[in-house]
């Protein structure tokens, strides 16, 4: 017998709107709306898939395009509630007990009458799903490389007027897409603005680009947490400057697989991220394309990396201290942890 995994409590900071969707839901909506997924998407989300992609721009593409060709099923208000649910409700399962969902409202925007009552479906959604499930569900507002830098100081203020510690509030400000693309620095000013609102500051960094770019994701956007950064491992000089800084890592080790940066699960440096003490919250990034949610990267820190128990309750820990959760919270999940570690395991 070994200790339930699904029972040590944790917080989720990496997942993704529309990329949190079960396979069944995408299909059921596509069909709602009448829209043919591409082969490539179906065969993707299928039973037997392994998403691996080069990590170079042209797996990235073909990535994008999965993506918007799943995005492109979420019409209306009811889908984007749907999705919020559910999204609760398997980390719920998973013993996820504080959720923190990152989404960008201006995809589904056309749909709702504009961004701000995309948002304000996706919050009103958030509360009702931490009453419904018990995970405090929290959202990030995040842009994109891909867009203005003047969209994003937009965003940025829609956030900072959403800002809010309470469930269904806005807790963090991000940046996502191809790390390759985009001007760091003149996203600089979007995060400036949330930042002022006492927003968490999560952009991406250090998963598809290295050290080089990790520095000016730091030097730029001042992050609390870095979207993964999870490359950072190549300088072990940089690790430990961002360690010193108490800036957490959102590690998502199937993610890394199905993008090509590892070739292999084993190769992913969560033994040498824990080992340099950095601040690990493991994520699941995109399971309806990484064909993995959150309790199986635990199992793999567990079985492929070779996490202890006491170690795995650490990775716990940390997720939850990386987290926006209120002190009383943090307080109660972490004497939960200590519970789970203290009971027998024969
Ligand atoms: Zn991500």
């Amino acid at each position: 017998m070994v200790r339930d995994l699904a029972a040590l409590p944790k917080a989720h900071l990496h997942l993704h709107f529309t990329g949190s969707m079960a396979p069944a839901t995408l299909v059921e909506l596509a069909a709602e709306q009448q829209v043919s997924l591409p082969d490539s998407l179906r065969a993707a989300v299928g039973p037997q898939a392994a998403l691996r992609l080069p990590a170079d721009e042209r797996g990235w593409f073909r990535f994008q395009r999965m993506y918007d060709a799943a995005r492109a099923v979420v019409r209306s208000e009811s889908a984007m509630r749907r999705i919020v649910r559910e999204a609760a409700a398997a980390d719920a399962a998973e013993g996820s007990r504080r959720l923190e969902l990152q989404v960008d409202p201006t995809s589904y925007a056309p749909f709702v009458g504009g961004i701000t009552p995309a948002l304000e479906i996706v919050l009103d959604e958030a509360r009702s799903a931490s009453a419904a499930t018990g995970v405090e569900v929290a959202i990030i507002v995040a842009t994109s490389r891909t867009r203005h830098p003047l969209d994003a100081r937009t965003l940025a203020r829609l956030a900072a007027r959403n800002a809010s510690d309470g469930p269904g509030g806005v807790i963090g400000f991000g940046l996502s897409n191809d790390e390759r693309r985009g001007d760091t620095s003149e996203f600089a000013g979007a995060f400036q603005i949330a930042a002022r609102a006492g927003l968490a500051l999560v952009p991406h960094g250090g998963e598809l680009l290295g050290p080089d770019h990790v520095r000016e994701v730091v030097a730029h956007l001042h992050p609390d947490r870095l979207g993964h950064g999870v490359r950072a491992a190549e300088d072990p000089e940089l690790l430990d400057r961002l360690v010193a800084d108490g800036i957490a890592f959102e590690v998502c080790p199937a993610s890394n697989v199905s993008l090509g940066v590892y070739a292999e699960p084993d190769e992913v440096p969560l033994t040498r991220l824990h080992a340099a003490g950095a601040q690990i919250a493991l994520g699941a990034d995109d399971p309806l394309l990484f064909g993995s949610r959150l309790l199986d990267q635990y199992e793999a820190a567990r079985s492929v990396h070779g996490f202890s128990d006491a170690q795995l309750a650490d990775l716990a820990r940390s997720s939850i201290r990386a987290s926006r959760a209120s002190e009383s919270t943090t307080t109660q999940l972490l004497a939960e942890i200590d519970d789970w570690l203290a009971q027998p395991d024969d």
